[in-house]
Formats: structure tokens, C-alpha cells, sequence
């Protein structure tokens, strides 16, 4: 029974988990990234940095349209010269 979906914070491999308890090892097969749950974080070994599991967490239900809204307003300046 998978209990939580992460992505892998280096590589975002997709880290299924059917355990999750303080202290315990998640490895990432693919870039060998090593992470420790700690309390509702994840700290990765390597480089000793803090994710939140809340931030690593791959909902597949949630599907995060990536919608790259390039706003054209750049180009529309509105020049209000008050003279
Ligand atoms: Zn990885």
C-alpha cells in the first residue's frame, strides 16, 4: 500500500512510499538522493536541505496545468504623459 508520493527534490523522480515513520530512509533509485523523514519534513543528506513533505508531494488527482501565461502587457506600456 503505497501511503505517500513524493518527488525526489534532485532529480523529481516520482518516490512512492509505503511506510513513512520519523528517522526512516527514502532513497531515490534514479540520482541516489538519500532523505530522512523528520517530522513533516524530508532532509536530504547530501546537501543537508529541509524540504517540506507537503512541497515534495505528487498528488495524481491534482492536475497541475502548467499554464505559461506570457502576459503581453510588457509590451503595452501605457504611456501617460501628462503634460
Ligand atoms: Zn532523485
Amino acid at each position: 500500500m503505497v501511503v505517500k508520493v513524493i518527488r525526489c527534490p534532485s532529480c523529481g523522480e516520482v518516490l512512492e512510499l509505503t511506510d513513512m515513520f520519523e528517522g526512516m530512509e527514502i532513497h531515490c533509485e534514479l540520482c541516489g538522493l538519500v532523505l530522512i523523514v523528520k517530522d513533516d519534513e524530508l532532509l536530504a543528506l547530501d546537501t543537508n536541505e529541509v524540504y517540506s513533505i507537503d512541497s515534495l508531494a505528487f498528488e495524481e488527482e491534482e492536475e497541475e496545468e502548467e499554464l505559461e501565461e506570457f502576459e503581453e502587457d510588457y509590451y503595452d506600456y501605457d504611456y501617460d504623459y501628462e503634460e
